[in-house]
This record gives C-alpha cells, structure tokens and sequence, in this order.
C-alpha cells in the first residue's frame, strides 16, 4: 500500500474573517480570525500531489496576505520543503473559489483532477457566488480558466493513484470533492470547505455545523453523512481546510512517540 505523508502550507489568508461565518446559524459573538488558505503537499517515495493551491501571489490576490508579508506564500513553502512546482504532475482541486486554485498556474506540467459539475458551476455561479469564483469580473481572467487546457474532468468519485482518491461531498458547493490520502495510521480526508475549521466537524462533541457560505444545505447533510460514514467504517481522520490549529503539526499523519 501506498502510504503518504500530508504537509499543510500557508498560502494565504481569508483576513478578519468572522468566526460565525465559518458556522451556520452559530452565535460567535464578534470572534474573528485571518484563517490560513491551505494548500496540501502529499508525499509518498517515487509521488509528489498537490491538493488545492492557495490564492495565488499577493500581486494577484492582495486580499489574501497581511501587510509585510512575501509575495508569493505558495513558491516559499514549496521552497521550504525542496519541492519544484514545475516537477508535480497531479494537483486536486477541492473546488475552484479562487482562494483554493488561484495558485494553479505555478504548476505547468500538471493535470489538474477537478469535478465536471464543479467546472459547470464556476462558468456561471448565482451573482453572490461570481467574485469568489473570479466570474464576471471586469478586466479579470480567472485561475481557473487558465489551467482549463490541462484538466481532467471528474464525474464522480476518483481513484488518481494507488493511495490518493476522491469522494464527491457538495454542499459549499456544488462540484465540492474531498480527497481521501492512505498513510501510515490509516485514511485522512482533506475534505475542502465542507469543514474549514474543527467546529465545523466536531466528531463526538455534538452535530456538524456547515459553513455559513453554501449552495445546498439538502447536499451538505448528505455529505456530513458520508464523512460520518467513512469515519465509521474506515476510522479516516479529518483535516479542515482553513483551521489554524491544522499549523499545530508541522505534517500528518501524526504518529505518537512512545
Ligand atoms: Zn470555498
């Protein structure tokens, strides 16, 4: 069995955001957070994939980094860890708001696994949904679009190699896909914006509580359930996607020292 280990990078931030956006219908108070944008290096002898790729550089995404920061957060930590971009061959996409693939063209000689109905959804969202996804923005190409040459369309759930595949979950939006990585203490989902934060998917300490920014609260409950149902059956461990306590661990699995 292929098994990897999972980096979390910062690429970036969603600044000031309010905590209670994050938690439908969840009194936060006025708690706010710049909650980190996180790319996924995985890595297993002989394999590199990226799932996600930030926002992009600050010159094209200046919302998404606080003052003194680099320019380009995605190219450090890639640097950090010896990793050429240009060496990756696979990259996931979770979805595609602009925070997840704004950093996409750093990756020239990869196929870009995204979901066909997520691809629909991005060409021409509701008007609320339009900035986020970079649509309809005068003068403004989207990351997306420009990696459109090199992607492979999903319809469903994927296996993308042995130890790495994908499990459809909507509900932020309509294409949303997480991905399910082996390691070395068992599965772990990295399942997008279905669960930015660890309130979002608590486990045994009370229901789960979808983002406040959805498209179908029926698909989110449908997806809560199959995350509960791989949780069952295969004991996979939860990674949110915007959590700042995720940077707690430098990567995953964590294997207890004794
Ligand atoms: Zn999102």
């Amino acid at each position: 069995m292929t098994e990897f280990q999972l980096t979390p990078l910062r690429c970036g931030y969603v600044i000031n955001h309010a905590v209670g956006s994050f938690l439908y219908r969840t009194d936060c108070g006025d708690a706010r957070i710049d909650a980190p944008c996180i790319a996924w290096l995985l890595q297993a002898p002989g394999q590199t994939v990226m799932v996600d790729t930030g926002p992009g550089s600050c010159t094209q995404a200046p919302q998404h980094y606080r003052p003194g920061d680099p320019d380009d957060l995605l190219l450090l930590e890639l640097a950090r860890h010896g990793v050429d971009p240009s060496s990756i061959d696979t990259v996931i996409l979770t979805h595609l708001h602009n925070d997840h693939v704004g950093g996409a063209g750093h990756f020239l000689n990869a196929i870009f696994h995204v979901q066909e109905r997520e691809l629909r959804e991005a060409v021409w969202p509701v008007p609320f949904q339009r900035p986020i996804y970079e649509v309809n923005q005068r003068g403004r190409t989207p990351a997306w679009v420009q990696i459109l040459d090199r992607v492979q369309a999903l319809d469903g759930d994927g296996v993308i190699m042995p130890g790495v595949s994908t499990v459809t979950l909507p509900g932020h939006t309509s294409g949303s896909q997480g991905v399910l990585v082996d390691t070395a203490a068992g599965p772990h989902l990295l399942p997008g914006d279905l669960i930015p934060l660890r309130e979002n998917w608590p486990g045994g300490g009370g229901p789960p509580i979808p983002n406040g920014n959805h498209t179908d609260l029926y698909a989110y409950e449908r997806s809560f359930l199959r995350v509960a149902a791989l949780v069952t059956s295969l004991g996979v461990t939860v990674l949110p996607s915007h959590d700042p306590r995720i940077f707690d661990q430098p990567s995953y699995p964590v294997i207890p020292t004794s």
